[in-house]
Parts: structure tokens; C-alpha cells; sequence
């Protein structure tokens, strides 16, 4: 019997049975495996508490003594947890998290055991970093990176089976100091925001210090069978289907989107959700979604740093429980065709240490004028960089996704809602009439209010929209499902302070010229939406009207990678995060580098998967049926009967040979272009090669004959679980 069917069988036998978790309250076990200050109250002494204190709001180093302290305090607590091992935990550039465990336990010079955890460890580790991408910038010779503690994130202990080990969440950089890891420039851009945003705060309100962007991300993921999903090589190599004809039922019917969720799904998530709450991650809401087996989660918001990581932790989590209960979890932008993908919408928002959140619209004509300072200053940031935040959202499987079902094309547009449009409109049909100290009625318009009732009555809150301003926050929904948020939300912070230094500077030009303070800022306001309103968009972002009037407007729409990704090394992204000191040229060509080669390695791997089922499963699985059909036929001549008996059989026998020859031919030249590709030199010219010359030449081409043969073939010759299965059963 083939993988196939034992698969199916295993799902309708041995799946009667979930796994079940205890139900308990919430509050008695949230963050029980995070080192919190109250937990760090409790273990430290004062002056090591006040510096740890200090140095998580980020206004202190610690120095070693210190350190050694803290060490102790952490070891005592964590070994109470029965814990035996410790690891730096940080987010290289593949994707994933890497962690290397190292035990508490060592041995002195006199011979005996004994467990110790010094400063020095928690604050610095150096892992063998000859294995993560860094784009050249570490000659092999030179393969050192250093993990570095990062404050600001809490230590937490993650179980894995009976095993636990103490995580201490770190950046990653290089010998030399280049950032190798998405963590370490995201807690730059994210100072860059401070400083920034800080300075234009101050013209509204001298009490505020500190300004932090927030985020809440949104995760969407697929969730089939374990023993379905390793019945599909493709699966199981790359994350999701190169083949699959459609099934009968798809999404057509729309009955799983907020429908009741699956039994077995149910006790997957709550279990995942214990192990999250434990960790800290304070999800709030899970759903289906649109497609069959779709489904998604989302937190309350934090800090970005925090919640950054807090995604990544969930994603290996998600990996994890979903093992317990033999499922798998796919987090592919796009794992079926035809059905929607998967994204990961980033809410980001901006809020200050008095507690105001700056998108949230003020109650008062003054606080309104603040809120309309920082919602322009999106706007205008978005449209000067939107080809740089194109790119940060670049990858090969967010390809598939962006443009195709359900999902915002590859043009950067805004979307404000009717209201704040013509908030905007009365702001700009002012310039020439300048603003005197009479007239106010701008900052008068009632914001506040009118805000909440207009999404109240805009229900379908225009879901094309890659960026969308939702009430007090904005919506990028054009991520991937598998990014590290660390990669939009460095880009989005950094675009955010540019603009805000210069709204600064173009204020206090006016401001000398003698102007007063708030005439200047609106003034200033004015000329940004003048000099923005190309990316503001209401429409059906899905339209092929809205690709017509976008290149009429001149917007960027770059729908592939490896062409997306020039955006991060022009001079007007060099001088963007150099001026904000995020990254140094050498960073920025050296991650455009590993970009690229990240996209070529995914086509490649796909391009080969696709090769070995038409050779290994498609063409034999074809010819097996041929046969059947044919011993039909000679039987049926035998007997005597005339051709007419047998004409179907051959139509069916003509069309198989038609598919199969196709798919052998195409096989082959898919692997002649890859021959190809793989001799080119240069990466960016490689990627585009592999993007046009690989992908676009053949994928679905060589799919469409591959899922004809699929639907032209006897059911039981089939070896791969057909859509339906994976997507419906469970
Ligand atoms: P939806 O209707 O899309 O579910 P929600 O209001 O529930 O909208 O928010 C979705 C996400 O946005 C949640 O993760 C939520 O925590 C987050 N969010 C809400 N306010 C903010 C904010 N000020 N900054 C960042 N994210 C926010
Ligand atoms: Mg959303």
C-alpha cells in the first residue's frame, strides 16, 4: 500500500483520541518561565536588581561585578526550575532561532562537580558561526560571531520534553561588530524611532522621555495531518505543495472562515496556548481563516523588541505542540494553490512614556494636532521608502502570496478610511491661504470621535490594502507568514525617524522665520500631504484598475524578489540607514547577499523536489495505469469486440501519453535551465535567472500537466495525498 493510504487509514483510525490539556486559569501561569523584575526582586540583591532595572529601560550598561550577581540570581532561580542547561537565544538570518546548550555544570581544579553560571556567560558567548549566512562579511577565516545578551527582552526557560533550558535572548554580530541577525539592527532602528520621535513629542508635551514603537502581530498558518504530510515530499522539504490538482470543494463556500473550530485543532491550540502563557506571550484571540485548515492567533501588543521575539518563540513553539499531537504546522506564504496564503499582518503603532499611543486621535484640538503630526509622518515615510518596505517583506514564498487570492499586491499603498481622507483634503486645499491665529477649525475637527464611528460603519475596513490605518494603529499586512517581524520592523522604524528629523528641521526653519509653533507644524503638515497623497489609496487594492492607476501614479510594483531586493542598496537606502546608524554599506551588500541567496536556495529546492516527484511518483504512478488500460484493451480485442468497445480507453490512453510527455520533456529542461542558473557567477543575476529562467519558465507549466494527470488517472495509482485529503481531513 502506498504512504498514501496508510496515511489515510492512520487519520481515520488513529486520530480518535485528542490530547488534552488540563484547563487552568490564566493568571496562575502566566509568565511562570520568564525572569521578570518581580521575579528578579526576588532573587537579586538591590544593587544588582536597580542595574538590571536600569539597563531593560536601556539607559545603563551592566559591568561585570554586576553581572556575576545577576548570574547567580538567574542560576538560583532557573535550578529551582529544575533546570540544567543554559543557551544564548537569537534569530540568525536563516529564519529559524538557533540556540547552543551548555550546562551549568563544570569542574574544578581539584576534580569536584560543581554548577556555576558567571557574568561573563550570560553576557557573551561566542557560538562557532561558520555555518550562518553573513554575505561575506566573515572571511572564512574569520568564522567568529559573538552572541550579546539583549536587557531588554526577558530571560525565560523554555521545556522541551522533561529537558529545560534557560534562554537568554541575545543579538548576534560578527567579530568586527556587523549585525548577523535580525534582532540587533531592529534595536537600533528602534533607537533611531526614540530619539526622534521624542523630539517632535516635545513640541506638543515637554514630560515626554521615551517614545517606543509597539506591535502586534497577527499569525496565520495552516495546520494537516502528520502522517498526510509526510506522505508529500514537498511538504516535508519545502513547506508546501509544487503539485495538487484542486479539489472538488475549496474555499468556495467560505464555511470555515470564524466557523467552530476542529476538535482536534482545539486541543492543539489550547495546548499551545499553555505553553505560551507560560512563556509570556500573551495571546488574546485564535480563529479560522479563510481556507479549509487555515487558522490564525494573535497576541495583545508589546513593545517591538519584545513582541519580535515573541513571534519567533511561538513559531518554534507552534512547531513543537503541533508534533504532541501529530500534526504539522505549515507556515508557508502560500502551501496550496488556488486557496489563500498565509501573512502575518504587523499592527504597529508608536506610544510614549506618559502612555499616550501617538495614532491614537487626542480628545483636544492640541492633542489632535499631535496625532495628525505622527499619522502624516507615516504617510509621507511610507511614501518616500515605499520601495525599501517592499523589500523588507521580499521572499521567494511571499511571492506566491502577494498579488494572488486574498492577499495585497506588491504595490506600497495607504489606506486612511473616507473620514481621514478628507480630514487631509481640508488640511491640503489650505495651502497658499496661510493659517492665522483665527483660524483653528482644523484643530477643531472633532478626530477623536468621529474616528471610532466611521470604522464602526466600515465594516469591510478595506482588507486589499497593504497598509491600512485601523483606528490607532497601522496595518501592514503585506509580511509573510514565515518572516521574522524584526525585518518589516526595523525598516518601518527607520523610515519613521528620517521622516520625523526632517519634519523637525522643516518646522524649526519656519519657526526661525519668526512663524509660531503650531502655524509652523501644520504648515508643515500641509506640504507632506501635498507631497505625499501619490500612495493614498481607498479602492480594491486585488483590482487590475488599481495596477493602471498605480503606474500612472508612478508607484513602485515589483512583484519578484530578486528584483524587489535592489531596493535595499540604493543610495537612498545606503544613506537612510547609514544616517540613522542602523547599517554600514558593507552590512547592507552583505544582506542583500544572503537575501538573494536565501531566494535562489528556496527555488532550487523546489525546482529539484519538483523534478524527483514527476520522475519518482508522477510518470510511474501514469504508466501503471496505462497499463491497466491496456491489458483492458487486448483483453477486450481478444474477446472479439469491435473498436468502438475500447475508443474511450484510447482517448483516455491518447490524453496520458500527451501529459506524460510533457511532463518528461519539461523535467528535463527544468534541470538543463537550473544547469544554467547554477553556472552563473554573480547572485543577482543568478536569482533573476532562477526567477525567470526556473520558476517562470516552468513551475506551472510543468504543474498544469502534472495535475492534469492527476485528474485523468485511476484514484488508487495516485501516490501523493491529494488536496482534499490534507485539507479536509483530520
Ligand atoms: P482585528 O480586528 O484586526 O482583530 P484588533 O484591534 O483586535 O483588530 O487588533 C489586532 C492586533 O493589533 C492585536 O494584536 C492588537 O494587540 C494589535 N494592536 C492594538 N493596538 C495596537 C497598538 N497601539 N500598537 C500595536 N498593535 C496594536
Ligand atoms: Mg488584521
Amino acid at each position: 500500500m502506498s504512504l498514501r493510504f496508510t496515511a489515510i487509514k492512520e487519520v481515520a483510525t488513529n486520530r480518535k483520541e485528542t490530547i488534552e490539556t488540563p484547563s487552568i486559569k490564566v493568571s496562575t501561569i502566566f509568565g511562570e518561565n520568564v525572569f521578570t523584575l518581580t521575579t528578579a526582586r526576588e532573587y537579586l540583591s538591590d544593587e544588582a536588581y536597580k542595574s538590571l532595572q536600569a539597563s531593560i529601560k536601556g539607559s545603563k550598561k551592566i559591568d561585570r561585578a554586576v553581572a556575576n550577581q545577576i548570574a547567580s540570581g538567574i542560576r538560583a532561580w532557573a535550578e529551582a526550575k529544575n533546570v540544567t542547561h543554559f543557551s544564548h537565544w537569537f534569530q540568525p538570518l536563516t529564519g529559524t532561532t538557533a540556540e547552543k546548550h551548555d550546562s551549568f555544570f563544570t569542574i574544578k581544579s581539584d576534580g569536584t562537580a560543581i554548577q556555576e553560571f558567571e557574568g561573563g556567560a550570560l553576557i557573551q558567548q561566542e557560538p562557532d558561526a561558520s555555518s550562518f549566512p553573513s554575505g561575506g562579511l566573515r572571511a572564512t577565516f574569520e568564522a567568529r560571531g559573538y552572541t550579546a545578551w539583549d536587557p531588554s527582552s526577558p530571560i525565560f526557560i523554555m521545556e522541551i520534553g522533561a529537558g529545560k533550558t534557560l534562554c537568554i535572548p541575545t543579538i548576534f554580530v560578527s567579530y568586527t561588530g556587523e549585525s548577523l541577525d535580525y534582532k540587533a539592527p531592529l534595536l537600533k532602528a528602534s533607537e533611531a524611532l526614540n530619539k526622534a520621535a521624542v523630539d517632535v513629542c516635545n513640541y506638543f508635551d515637554k514630560n515626554v522621555t521615551k517614545v517606543t514603537a509597539t506591535l502586534g502581530w497577527e499569525q496565520e498558518y495552516f495546520v494537516i495531518d502528520e502522517s498526510l504530510a509526510n506522505a508529500r515530499p514537498d511538504i516535508v522539504l519545502a513547506g508546501r505543495t509544487v503539485y495538487g490538482a484542486s479539489p472538488a470543494k475549496g474555499q468556495q463556500l467560505e464555511d470555515h472562515y470564524f466557523g467552530s473550530i476542529p476538535e482536534r485543532i482545539y486541543a492543539f491550540m489550547r495546548d499551545l496556548e499553555t505553553e505560551c502563557y507560560k512563556l509570556g506571550i500573551p495571546l488574546k484571540t485564535r480563529h479560522n481563516e479563510v481556507a479549509p485548515s487555515q487558522f490564525e492567533l494573535a497576541p495583545i501588543y508589546e513593545e517591538v523588541s519584545v513582541a519580535v521575539d515573541h513571534n519567533s518563540l511561538l513559531m518554534d513553539i507552534m512547531e513543537r505542540v503541533s508534533r504532541r499531537h501529530k500534526l504539522r504546522v505549515l507556515f508557508h506564504e502560500k502551501p496550496f494553490a488556488g486557496i489563500n496564503g498565509s501573512g502575518k499582518h504587523n499592527n504597529w503603532s508608536m506610544a510614549t512614556d506618559t502612555g499616550i499611543n501617538l495614532l491614537s486621535p487626542g480628545k483636544t484640538p492640541k492633542t489632535n494636532l499631535m496625532f495628525l503630526t505622527f499619522f502624516v509622518n507615516t504617510i509621507k515615510a511610507v511614501h518616500d521608502y515605499a520601495d525599501v518596505l517592499r523589500s523588507s517583506i521580499a521572499s521567494a514564498g511571499n511571492d506566491y502570496r502577494l498579488g494572488a487570492n486574498e492577499a495585497p499586491p506588491a504595490i506600497i499603498s495607504v489606506f486612511i478610511g473616507e473620514y481621514l481622507s478628507n480630514v487631509l483634503k481640508e488640511v491640503e486645499n489650505r495651502v497658499g491661504n496661510k493659517f492665522d491665529e483665527q483660524d483653528e477649525a482644523i484643530l477643531k475637527l472633532d478626530i477623536h470621535r468621529s474616528i471610532p464611528e466611521l470604522l464602526l460603519d466600515n465594516t469591510d475596513r478595506n482588507r486589499t490594502s497593504p497598509f491600512a490605518f485601523t483606528g490607532n494603529k497601522f496595518e501592514f499586512r503585506a509580511v509573510g507568514s514565515t518572516a521574522n517581524c524584526g525585518s518589516p520592523m526595523t525598516v518601518l522604524n527607520v523610515i519613521m525617524a528620517e521622516t520625523l528629523k526632517q519634519f523637525k528641521t522643516d518646522v524649526d526653519t519656519l519657526i526661525a522665520k519668526g512663524e509660531k509653533k503650531e502655524i509652523a507644524i501644520i504648515q508643515t503638515i500641509q506640504k507632506y500631504i501635498v507631497d505625499s497623497k501619490k500612495v493614498l489609496f481607498e479602492g480594491d487594492g486585488y483590482s487590475e484598475a488599481w495596477h493602471k492607476e498605480a503606474e500612472k501614479r508612478g508607484l513602485p510594483n515589483i512583484p519578484t524578489t530578486p528584483l524587489a531586493l535592489d531596493a535595499m542598496i540604493t543610495e537612498k537606502a545606503k544613506k537612510l540607514f547609514e544616517n540613522n546608524n542602523i547599517y554600514s554599506h558593507a552590512e547592507l551588500e552583505a544582506r542583500h547577499e544572503i537575501e538573494l541567496e536565501k531566494y535562489i536556495k528556496k527555488v532550487q529546492i523546489e525546482a529539484r523536489i519538483m523534478c524527483d516527484l514527476a520522475l519518482n511518483h508522477i510518470i510511474p504512478a501514469a504508466v501503471k495505469y496505462q497499463n491497466e488500460i491496456l491489458t483492458n484493451i487486448n483483453g477486450l480485442k481478444a474477446s472479439g469486440l469491435p473498436e468502438t468497445a475500447y475508443k474511450i480507453q484510447l482517448e483516455i490512453l491518447t490524453k496520458i501519453s500527451k501529459h506524460l510527455q510533457e511532463v518528461y520533456n519539461k523535467t528535463h529542461a527544468l534541470v538543463e535551465a537550473r544547469k544554467i542558473a547554477n553556472a552563473i557567477d554573480n547572485t543577482r543575476t543568478k536569482a533573476i535567472a532562477y526567477c525567470t529562467q526556473v520558476k517562470e519558465t516552468f513551475f506551472d507549466d510543468l504543474r498544469y500537466h502534472v495535475d492534469k494527470l492527476e485528474a485523468l488517472i485511476g484514484d488508487e495509482y495516485w501516490s501523493l495525498p491529494k488536496y482534499r485529503e490534507m485539507l479536509f481531513l483530520r
